[in-house]
Parts: structure tokens; C-alpha cells; sequence
């Protein structure tokens, strides 16, 4: 006898653009091998596991006050760390940071979408793109990618210099089709854009392409680039996502951001976290190689592949996806159906779960 449990959705006064939509959700299912997203499937070594303790434990002496609002610390050591990555020297004023890279896309359609603007997309992309310009009332504008999934810069361009969206959605590597843009197409896409271009990097750690914060000076009220330490970071538990740009687009951002959206406890934890990147980040040359060997042995079962630059590869082609998927699950396997007809993604395991995996696919090759 639950309190309230008379009312259902239909009785709310909820938002006429927000009926019928489903939330945004992977299924959380308990099967032995889960690889639908995108996690790094190494645990934390006990090192790591230790320091962060010592240091949420040191925080928690000071619970009872608020955090630094602006989490100088935390984007002084994530300054640190993308410099080292990229080669572009990048201060505390360059970095912003907040609970996974979905707050801080969010943050960016707050300040730069919103009513009367659009966001535009090429499409396949990833799926909270959209949602979180629903969310915050800006237009969604689907723009195509070629038949291969790749993008087209020059096709690219002239349909945002067509739509003038208020913000650009450039996902590289892409999730779900794993493949990277080129630095000319973002160019080409930054010259034709009215306003801001986010450029989504939650995978560039499995990438060996150059990153667009090499276009910041360029580009300085133009580019931003989000990144996450939820994939090759192993912190998806953690919630921390950031990105890079110019000083004037983190002021921008303060004015939506809620104060003290950072806990003591995150900040703490995503810092001890970090001085752990060089060992953490060894995994990803692993996971790099497993990706091909996945992709090669795919190939041999009769497999599409598409080639990726991320840490999961897309691949077809199946009569029913949805019903390929759920031969998947019955192996124990669980992957992720992404609504690209014909296609699943499977997310980069250890060497044995993907063993389990290309063993269920086998079984699903003859299937089908
Ligand atoms: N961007 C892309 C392209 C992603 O695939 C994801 C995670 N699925 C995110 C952003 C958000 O990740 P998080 O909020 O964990 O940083």
C-alpha cells in the first residue's frame, strides 16, 4: 500500500512537450557478462581503492561545510592532465567540471540553448543529446551522416550554416558508430556555426586522433570539448565529467551551474583518482587491442564491424536486432541495442568476456 500510488503519470501537470517520452536508460540487468556501457571493465587496483579512502576520509573532517563552489583544485589537476594528454597548455580558467559529462552538456544547453534556440546533431549520436536539449526546451535538429556512419564535414557544414543552430553536437569518436572527425570537418563545421560547438569527447583516451581543444585558439567563443572520466578513468561510478574552452565560456556556465554542485566527497575522490591516471590509463593500449581482435574475430563470423576509435564497436547486420540481442542476454551476455536497424554495440571486456561474448556470437552467426 504504497502512498500516493493512485496517481499516475497521466495525472500529473507535467510539461505538454515532456509527455510520452521514456527516460533515458541501458537495462541494469544481472548477467555475468555486461558489456553495454562503455565502462572500463577493470576494477580499481588496491592502491587506488586506498587512496581514494584516505582521502575521502580526510574530506569528511570537513562535511559540515560547503565545498569549493568553483572545484579550483580538481580543475587545476584535470588542467594538468590535458595538457600532458594534448600538448596544449591549459590553465584552471580552461576547465570546468561537474557530475559526469551529462551535467555539464546540460550546463551548456542551459547557457546557450534553451527556448527559441536549437541544437543540431548527426545522427546516429548519442542519445542524450537529445534529451538534455528537450530538458531545457531547446528545438532538436537531426542532421544525416553518410550511410556509413561516418560524417561528412562538407555536407556537415552547409547544413548547420543552413539551420544556424544556437549549438552543434559533434560526438568523436562517436558513440554508438565508434568513429572519430577529422580536425579539417571540425573546422569546416566551426567556420559554418553561428554559435557553439560542443565537441563530445567522452572516448578520446581509445582514440589516437588529435583532440579539438588543439582549436580553442581558434575557435575561443566557439569550441567546447567535454570530456568524462566515467570510460578509460574507470570512474563511472565516481561521476565526474569536464571539459575545456575558454576562460569566457566557464564564466557563462556559473550562471547556471547549482552552487556547490561538486561534493567534498566527489572533489576528494576525482583527485586521488587522478593521481593514479598513468596506471589506470595502461588498460586502455589493452583495450585498444582487444577491440581489434573483437572486430577481426567478428569479421570472421560473417560480421559488419564498423571500425571504431572507442572502446565498443558497432556491428550488423542482423534481420532483428532486438531478437539478436535477446539471444545475447539468453548466453548471459548482456549488449546494448541502440535502435540502429540491424545493428548492436558490444562495449570492450577483459579478454575472457570477450571470449563469452564472441562465443554467444558464434552460437547468434549460425542463427541467423
Ligand atoms: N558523451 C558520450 C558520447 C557518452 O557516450 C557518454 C556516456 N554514455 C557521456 C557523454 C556521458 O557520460 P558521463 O555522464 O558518465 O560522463
Amino acid at each position: 500500500d504504497v502512498p500516493g500510488a493512485d496517481t499516475t503519470l497521466a495525472d500529473l501537470p507535467l510539461r505538454d512537450d515532456l509527455r510520452g517520452r521514456s527516460p533515458y536508460g541501458a537495462p541494469q540487468l544481472d548477467v555475468s557478462v555486461r558489456l553495454n556501457t562503455n565502462e572500463n571493465p577493470y576494477p580499481p587496483p588496491q592502491e587506488l581503492v586506498d587512496d581514494v579512502t584516505a582521502a575521502v576520509q580526510e574530506a569528511a573532517t570537513a562535511l559540515h561545510r560547503y565545498p569549493d563552489r568553483d572545484a579550483k583544485a580538481l580543475r587545476a589537476d584535470l588542467a594538468a592532465y590535458l595538457t600532458k594528454a594534448t600538448g596544449v597548455a591549459l590553465v584552471t580558467e580552461n576547465v570546468w567540471a561537474a557530475n559526469g559529462s551529462n551535467e555539464v552538456l546540460q550546463q551548456i544547453l542551459q547557457a546557450f540553448g534553451g527556448p527559441g534556440r536549437t541544437a543540431l546533431g548527426f545522427e546516429p549520436s548519442y542519445s542524450m543529446h537529445p534529451i538534455l536539449s528537450a530538458g531545457t526546451r531547446t528545438d532538436w535538429v537531426p542532421a544525416p551522416r553518410r550511410d556509413d556512419f561516418s560524417l561528412d564535414g562538407a555536407q556537415a557544414a552547409r547544413i548547420v550554416a543552413e539551420k544556424q543552430p544556437g549549438v552543434v553536437f559533434v560526438t568523436s569518436p562517436n558513440n554508438p558508430t565508434g568513429q572519430s572527425v577529422s580536425q579539417d570537418d571540425l573546422r569546416a563545421v566551426l567556420a559554418a556555426a553561428p554559435g557553439i560547438v560542443v565537441v563530445d569527447e567522452a572516448y578520446a583516451e581509445f582514440s589516437g586522433r588529435p583532440s579539438a581543444i588543439e582549436l580553442i585558439r581558434e575557435y575561443p567563443a566557439k569550441v567546447i570539448v567535454s570530456r568524462t572520466m566515467s570510460k578509460a578513468f574507470a570512474f563511472a561510478g565516481g561521476r565526474l565529467g569536464y571539459l575545456a574552452a575558454a576562460p569566457a565560456m566557464i564564466d557563462a556556465l556559473l550562471l547556471v551551474r547549482l552552487p556547490y554542485h561538486l561534493s567534498v566527497v566527489t572533489q576528494a575522490a576525482a583527485r586521488a583518482v587522478l593521481r593514479h591516471a598513468k596506471a589506470t590509463l595502461g588498460s586502455v593500449q589493452a583495450l585498444i587491442d582487444e577491440r581489434e581482435r573483437v572486430v577481426e574475430a567478428l569479421r570472421e563470423q560473417g560480421f559488419s564491424p564498423v571500425p571504431s576509435d572507442a572502446n565498443f564497436v558497432l556491428f550488423g547486420r542482423f534481420a532483428d536486432a532486438h531478437r539478436a540481442w535477446q539471444r545475447y542476454l539468453d548466453a548471459d551476455v548482456l549488449i546494448r541495442d541502440v535502435g540502429i536497424p540491424g545493428h548492436l554495440r558490444v562495449t570492450i571486456g577483459t579478454p575472457e568476456e570477450n571470449d563469452a561474448f564472441l562465443a554467444a556470437s558464434k552460437v547468434v552467426s549460425e542463427e541467423i
